[in-house]
């Protein structure tokens, strides 16, 4: 048996093979504002109205002709606006009592904060002159008629799904969530609830990878169906694809995808479809194996990824690559590759230079730098929850006390 596996590909080509053998599902559905956060818009937002709709204070104060205002004068206070309702235009040489959000009145052009003013008995003193447009928003100053707010690939944010309800519009066209079995792979793996810590048989080990992995798709907007674990065996592996095969979009697993002998995942995956099993030069990871599988013959195909078992290399496996995947399947047109990466010094020293890309456990300190997590073994779940981001270090690369490293926060994947 061939135990030398294939040869290391970069991260930068495993992503271009990603991200070409996904292609958007092409699924839409409308849905209601309040659920639409975190989904991606499959139809371009045009605004029917201009926002805001009229010029309106920004400031609870007095809507005057600015060259009518001179300090040390007064003014009658002509009428009041309050926020919703109708202005009358405003009489030459009088003020209006104003609040923020009310329209102003034709014929002003500022409004004076109620702070500049001394106000007695429907008289107003000015204390400070008043420039046009002051403290006035402009209609349209936000959104233009007919403008182009929301596009098609957009992720929508609490800000995204706001500004569509400013527009009126009260449901969004989005992606279908892409639909994800979750699988994991090992004999040794117990699911927590089903045996107390103290009676754990000899090697077995509880099964975490899953509770990572459903977490981050359904983060992603997936709909994830967990198939829990299947155990080591060729035609256990065959049966759990190939059902999982029918009503999926992708089937995920992990563990199980190694070169040894208790690794079937590759040959249960070739037996119902095809499959590429890469090493990719990254630390944690490196086993990743991208496929599909069908049913039966003639069946539609359905994507299959293979995810190191390692938690720390699933986690960042499906980080770096099933990120930018799942994002191409459902149309958007951002996430498809890595953060931006933000310059920031190492307040550690890594001496070791790996021959791989290395993706080090960090975490911003408060005198701007960034500490590691001390054990950065791809099987210390820890460094994974500790962290706030990863540094991506170039193979080879050692990192001094002080120099600058290129730091992904996590947040930028929503985790
Ligand atoms: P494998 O890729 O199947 O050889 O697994 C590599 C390492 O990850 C082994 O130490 C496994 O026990 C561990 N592992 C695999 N799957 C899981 C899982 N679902 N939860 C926790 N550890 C796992
Ligand atoms: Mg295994």
């Amino acid at each position: 048996m061939n135990t030398r596996g294939p040869a290391l590909m970069t991260l930068e080509e495993a992503l271009q093979r990603v991200l070409d053998a996904a292609a958007p599902l092409g699924r839409r559905e409308f849905v209601p504002l309040l659920q639409a956060d975190g989904r991606v818009l499959a139809q371009d937002v045009v605004s029917e109205l201009q926002v805001p709709p009229n010029d309106n204070s920004a400031m609870d104060g007095y809507a005057v002709r600015a060259a009518e205002v001179v300090v040390g004068q007064s003014a009658t206070v002509s009428q009041r606006i309050a926020a919703g309702h109708a202005a009358s235009p405003l009489l030459p040489s009088t003020c209006a009592r104003i609040f923020t959000g009310a329209p102003m009145p034709a014929g002003a052009d500022a409004v004076v904060m109620q702070e500049d003013v001394e106000a007695l008995d429907g008289q107003v003193r000015w204390l400070k002159p008043a420039t046009p447009g002051t403290h006035v928003r402009r209609a349209g100053e936000d959104v233009a008629l007919g403008a182009l707010v929301l596009r098609a690939g957009d992720r929508l944010t609490p800000a995204g799904v706001g500004l569509a309800a400013s527009l009126g519009v009260a449901q969004l066209c989005v992606a279908q969530r892409p639909r994800v079995a979750l699988l994991t792979t090992g004999d040794e793996l117990v699911m927590p609830g089903t045996t107390a810590p103290r009676d754990m048989a000899p090697g077995h080990i509880y099964n975490s990878n899953r509770f990572v992995l459903s977490s981050l798709l359904q983060r992603l907007g997936c709909e994830v169906s967990d198939l829990g674990n299947v155990p080591d065996s060729r035609d256990a592996t065959v049966a759990a694809l190939r059902d999982a095969a029918q009503h999926h979009d992708l089937i995920l697993s992990s563990g199980g995808v190694s070169v040894g002998e208790e690794d079937h995942v590759k040959p249960a995956v070739q037996a119902l479809g095809s499959l590429d099993l890469w090493q990719v030069a990254m630390k944690p990871g490196k086993p990743f194996a991208l496929g599909r599988v069908r049913a039966k013959e003639g069946a539609p195909a359905c994507h299959f990824i293979g995810l190191p078992g390692n938690p720390v290399s699933s986690w960042a496996t499906l980080l770096l690559l099933v990120h930018p995947f799942v994002r191409r399947l459902q149309g958007a047109s951002t996430g498809l590759g890595l953060p931006t990466p933000l310059a920031l010094p190492a307040h550690f020293d890594w001496p070791r230079a790996d021959k791989r890309r290395e993706f080090l456990r960090v975490r911003r300190n408060a005198q701007g730098g960034l500490d590691v997590f001390p054990n950065q073994s791809s099987g210390v779940l820890t460094s994974a929850f500790w962290a706030d981001g990863l540094v991506d270090n170039p193979a080879g690369t050692t990192i001094a006390h002080g120099q600058t490293v290129h730091y992904l926060p996590l947040a930028d994947w929503g985790v």
